[in-house]
């Protein structure tokens, strides 16, 4: 996930310096009213991949003030109407008021798990979700430890949702991280909806082969780029955000997999949603940006609140 983003600055420079020609500036002209909306459109979007620690501080990379206003003003910006939250491990760092702005909540599993909390968390619907973090904590995804986790996320029908790939810390091993590991529990538990997060990167194909394979898996590409997107070159952009999007969508060939996340604070969700959109074909907006997330964070409140409407071509 963690791909600096001063690395691109210099390496695109090197990629993008010696093209400059009409026809260039032609395609780059379409691909941008290919990503606006006409007056007859409407893209609400949910962002399942966001923290709400809310630390009152820039985030170290971004430097995105870490604040619930920043937060909403974001949303508001880039038509975010929901979004699903990861607060951190256990009951720390829930927000009664995020629900107010359809923002639901994960359950975050640290180096205990607490099953009992767990269970109370849902039964009360503070949480939606649980999240389990592979690589950070040492453990895979079918460690015993989890499967009493599996049972509940059955019980109670909420998505389990995977760190998987890079992680942002060096004390964590990547073994458990590789999203290949979740094709297990995927077959041990059929019943229970998983979501891989950062589409595995950068093993963004094993993540695609094990969403397509199992129909309980599911794919958002969180944090494939952090930091400042603006400050990326257009080349740099493509190369590890726009086409690992692109090939695993298209490999998948299942519009119903994927969804949109930025794991905000660490990038913007305005600069984010408008580098995901190039990588998704029009058609698709609505499934990938809205309606994926309402079914399988099952949102329900939210589908009959906001109507989204995509005309195909431009
Ligand atoms: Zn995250």
């Amino acid at each position: 996930m963690v791909l600096k983003s001063f690395f691109f600055v210099a390496g695109a420079l090197l990629i993008t310096g010696c093209v400059s020609s009409a026809s260039k500036k032609t395609d780059s002209v379409k691909i941008l009213q290919r990503l606006e909306l006409d007056a007859d459109e409407s893209l609400p979007v949910i962002d399942v991949h966001t923290h709400t620690r809310f630390s009152g501080k820039p985030e170290i990379t971004s430097k995105i003030p870490d604040t619930f206003e920043q937060y909403l003003k974001e949303m508001k910006e880039a038509g975010v109407v929901g979004a699903v939250s990861h607060v951190g491990s256990g009951r720390q760092g829930f927000n009664a008021e995020l629900s107010k702005h359809h923002v639901i909540q994960c359950f975050g599993i640290g180096d205990q798990v607490d099953v009992s909390a767990v269970e109370k968390g849902l039964r009360s619907k503070d949480f939606r979700c649980i999240k389990i973090y592979l690589g950070y904590v040492h453990r895979f995804a079918h460690d015993k430890a989890y499967r009493p986790l599996y049972r509940l996320a059955e019980k109670y029908d909420v998505p389990v949702v995977f760190h998987t790939g890079d992680t942002y810390s060096a004390t964590a091993k990547l073994k458990y991280s590789d999203p290949l590991t979740i094709d297990e529990v995927a077959v041990d538990f059929p019943k229970v909806t998983f979501v891989i997060a950062h589409l595995g990167n950068p093993w963004t194909q094993v993540a695609a082969e094990v969403a397509y394979k199992n129909p309980n898996v599911y794919i958002e590409a969180s944090a494939l780029l952090i930091g400042d997107l603006a400050q990326i070159s257009e080349a740099g952009l493509e190369r590890y955000l726009v086409e690992p999007i692109r090939w695993a969508f298209g490999y998948m060939e299942d519009p119903s997999k994927f969804m949109y996340g930025t794991d905000w604070p660490l990038t913007g969700m305005k600069n984010y949603l408008e580098a995901y959109k190039k990588a998704i074909p029009r058609e698709h907006w609505c499934e990938v940006f809205f309606e994926n997330a309402v079914k399988v964070f099952r949102m329900k409140d939210l589908e009959g609140q906001y109507k989204c409407r995509i005309n195909a071509e431009k």
